[in-house]
């Protein structure tokens, strides 16, 4: 039995810039903040906490790059953070999932369709990654058109 809603794939998109233009928080908030842009694109924008001090990271929404703007605070390199959406304060930590590079809490933000986007949460650490699911559709139009919806 194969039930074609469950179907997950790693993609390794490396090589082809993908702009990441739909993230939200898991009650369907928007994440994207036209007024800041990296690459000419509106960042993500999250609210940041570092020990005691807040802030806010703009993250650079290409798929693979890592223009990041923290706004407020300054992290030291190796530090983690943790992030949170703007609108509701949800804590945006993945809760089933660990850096595969230094074990650190990773990020992760919901895509339409089912689709997430986590990330690192140690400054300095690029590790990152991108799942689809149900992607035949999906993929080929990311591909097309460098960019997810
Ligand atoms: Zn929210
Ligand atoms: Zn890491």
């Amino acid at each position: 039995m194969t039930d074609k809603g469950k179907v997950e794939i790693e993609i390794d998109v490396s090589k082809h810039p993908i702009h990441v233009n739909h993230p939200t928080c898991s009650k369907g908030h928007l994440l994207i903040c036209e007024s800041v842009k990296i690459h000419d694109y509106p960042s993500i924008k999250v609210k940041a906490t570092y020990k005691n001090n807040a802030g806010f990271l703009y993250i650079d929404p290409i798929y693979g790059s890592f223009y990041n703007i923290i706004d407020g605070m300054h992290v030291p390199d190796g530090e983690t953070v943790e992030l949170f959406c703007p609108e509701c304060d949800e804590n945006l930590k993945a809760v089933n999932d660990t850096c595969q590079i230094c074990l650190s809490p990773m990020f992760l933000f919901h895509l339409p369709n089912n689709g997430i986007v986590e990330g690192c949460l140690k400054k300095g650490c690029m590790f990152h990654k991108l799942k689809i699911v149900d992607a035949e559709e999906q993929v080929a139009r990311l591909f097309e058109d460098r960019m997810l919806l």
